[in-house]
C-alpha cells in the first residue's frame, strides 16, 4: 500500500522541521498527484469491486460487503482507506459511488433470477459526502428502476460520522429510501460519535461492531464487555448483529456464545473479486 498519510508534527520533533517541511512537501504533491489519478482510475478499469462474505451461525453465505480495490499500474493497490477520503475531497467520489451502486443493483437484479442466489444480500458503503448529495435518494431510484434489482436485498453502510451534522436530513433522507424498500447498517459501530441515541433516531435495520473490538475480545476484558454490550443492546432493540473482523475461531466462537446472528472476516473469506463470490465455498457448521 502507498502511503500517504501527512507526517505528524509533534511525532517528528523540533529539530526535523526543516527535513519534516521536505516531506510534508512531498507528501502533498504525491497527494495532488493520486488525487488526479484517482479521476482517471474509472474510465481506465483501475477500479474493482471486490466482495467478502457475510455468513450465519450456521456458517451458510447471507450475502457480501462490497468493497472497492484499486490497482494503479504504477504505485500498485491503494487501500480504500487512503483514496476513499481523497476521492471524498475532490467530489470523485459521487461517481465512483454511483458505479458501486450501480454494480450491485445489476448483481441482485441477476441473482433475483437464480433460486440459488436469490436470498443474498448485498451491502454498499455510503461515503457522508454521496449520501448529502442532493440527488441521491433519486438516483437509488433510478438505479432501481433501470436494473430491477430487488431493493430488500441492498443494504446501505453509514458510518455514524453520518449524524454529526445533520440528524433531520438523514432521517428524513433515510425514510424516503426504506420507503423503496432498503435496508440499513452502522458500520464500525462504537468507535464514532458513538451517541446511543442514534440506535433510537435513525431507522436502522443492522449494526457492525468494529473489528478494532472483536481484533483483542478473547484477550482484554474490556473488549469482551464492550461486544458483549453491544450484543445485548442491539437485541434489545431487534437490530441485527454483524462482527466485523473475524480472523480466529476463538472470536468466532465468544461471538456464538454471546448470541451473534452474523459474520464477517478472514475466518470465512477475504474480499474477492465479486464474480467469484457464486463460487464461494461454504462451511456449514
Ligand atoms: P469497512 O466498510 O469497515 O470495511 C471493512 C474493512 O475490513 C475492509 O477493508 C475489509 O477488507 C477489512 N476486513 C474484513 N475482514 C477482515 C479481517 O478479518 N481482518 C482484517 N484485518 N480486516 C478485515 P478495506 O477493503 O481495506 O476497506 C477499508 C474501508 O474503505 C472500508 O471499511 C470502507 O470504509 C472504505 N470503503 C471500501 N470500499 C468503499 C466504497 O465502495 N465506498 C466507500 N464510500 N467506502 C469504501
Ligand atoms: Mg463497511
Ligand atoms: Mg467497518
Ligand atoms: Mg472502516
Amino acid at each position: 500500500h502507498a502511503d500517504l498519510a501527512l507526517y505528524d508534527a509533534k511525532a517528528a520533533g523540533r529539530n526535523t522541521l526543516c527535513f519534516y517541511n521536505i516531506e510534508m512537501q512531498y507528501a502533498l504533491e504525491i497527494r495532488a498527484v493520486i488525487q488526479s489519478a484517482l479521476y482517471h482510475a474509472q474510465e481506465l478499469n483501475e477500479l474493482q469491486i471486490y466482495a467478502q462474505p457475510q455468513v450465519d451461525r450456521g456458517g451458510r453465505l447471507v450475502g457480501a460487503e462490497l468493497l472497492l480495490r484499486w490497482h494503479h499500474p504504477m504505485v500498485g493497490w491503494i487501500s480504500p482507506n487512503q483514496f476513499i477520503p481523497l476521492a471524498e475531497e475532490t467530489g470523485t467520489i459521487l461517481s465512483i459511488g454511483q458505479w458501486v451502486l450501480r454494480s450491485a443493483c445489476q448483481t441482485l437484479a441477476r441473482w433475483a433470477r437464480q433460486p440459488q442466489y436469490a436470498a443474498l444480500t448485498l451491502s454498499i458503503n455510503v461515503s457522508i459526502r454521496q449520501f448529502r448529495h442532493a440527488g441521491f435518494v433519486d438516483e437509488v431510484r433510478t438505479i432501481l428502476a433501470e436494473t430491477g434489482a430487488p431493493p430488500a436485498r441492498l443494504k446501505l453502510e453509514f458510518t455514524e460520522s453520518i449524524v454529526i451534522d445533520n440528524v433531520d436530513d438523514t432521517v428524513r433522507k433515510m425514510n424516503q429510501l426504506r420507503q423503496m424498500g432498503i435496508r440499513f447498517s452502522m458500520d464500525d459501530f462504537g468507535t464514532g460519535y458513538s451517541s446511543l441515541s442514534y440506535l433510537k433516531k435513525l431507522p436502522l435495520d443492522q449494526i457492525k461492531i468494529d473489528q478494532s473490538f472483536i481484533r483483542d475480545m478473547t484477550s482484554d476484558a474490556d473488549d469482551a464487555a464492550i461486544v458483549t454490550a453491544i450484543l445485548s443492546i442491539s437485541r434489545s432493540l431487534s437490530l441485527q448483529v454483524v462482527a466485523e473482523g473475524v480472523e480466529t475461531e476463538a472470536q468466532q466462537q465468544f461471538l456464538y456464545e454471546h448470541g451473534c446472528e452474523l459474520y464477517q472476516g478472514f475466518l470465512y473469506g477475504r474480499p474477492m473479486p465479486l464474480a467469484e463470490l457464486e463460487h464461494f465455498q461454504q462451511h456449514v457448521r
